[in-house]
């Protein structure tokens, strides 16, 4: 079998030291350290009521509206332009949860439901946000649509059972999102 031999590069004695890459890393961080004392930091303006421009003065001020649009917060259920839910129970997303912070009962729709044979929505659908890691797999899997990552970020109870977002929280924090694929509706 052929195989390559190739070379370690020689390290100066500076390099040895770690030298350079320390006074980089301190270049860096004075650099940044005087645009954030002159309140020329990334979003100084918005947080220059500490005078400087350095800290955000939480929680008077919130990171709300400094968050990007991919910004990926709590995952929560959403509905679709007819107030349909989304989910179909068909609990992928509860599957390839890494830490198992999802709980799915599924229910049956009714044969007389205008929904009917869209055949199964969550009867009970929890998350647990003791344990979600914000991963982004159950939005990532879900074959619906249906599960999202939307931007809230503060995340807080005074007991575990607070921390546990059940169905119908978890539409509330996701509301509506249109315009997306709706699978079933050639079969309606
Ligand atoms: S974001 Fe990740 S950890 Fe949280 S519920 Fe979804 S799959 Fe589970
Ligand atoms: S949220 Fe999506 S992946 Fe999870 S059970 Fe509902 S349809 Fe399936």
């Amino acid at each position: 079998m052929a195989y390559i031999k190739i070379k370690r590069p020689e390290l100066s004695l500076a390099d040895k030291l770690y030298v350079p890459a320390i006074i980089k890393g301190l270049w860096l961080t004075f650099k940044h350290a005087v645009a954030s004392v002159r309140g020329k930091s990334q979003g100084g303006k918005d947080m220059a009521s500490s005078g400087l421009g350095i800290t955000m003065q939480y929680p008077e001020q919130k990171w709300d509206e400094h968050l990007p649009e991919y910004y990926r917060g709590v995952p929560a259920l959403v509905t679709d332009e007819q107030d349909r839910e989304r989910c179909v129970s068909c609990q992928l997303c509860e599957f390839i949860c890494p830490p198992k912070a999802i709980k799915i009962i599924p229910g049956e729709i009714p044969s007389d439901d205008e929904w009917a044979k869209v055949e199964k929505r969550p009867k009970e659908f929890e998350i647990d946000m003791t344990r979600c890691i914000y991963c982004g797999m159950c939005e990532e899997v879900c074959p619906e649509q249906a599960i999202y990552l939307r931007q809230d970020y503060a995340v807080t109870g005074l007991t575990r059972k607070e921390m546990v977002n059940d169905k119908k929280r978890l539409y509330e924090i996701g509301g509506k999102r249109i315009g997306l694929v709706n699978k079933w509706n050639e079969l309606k």
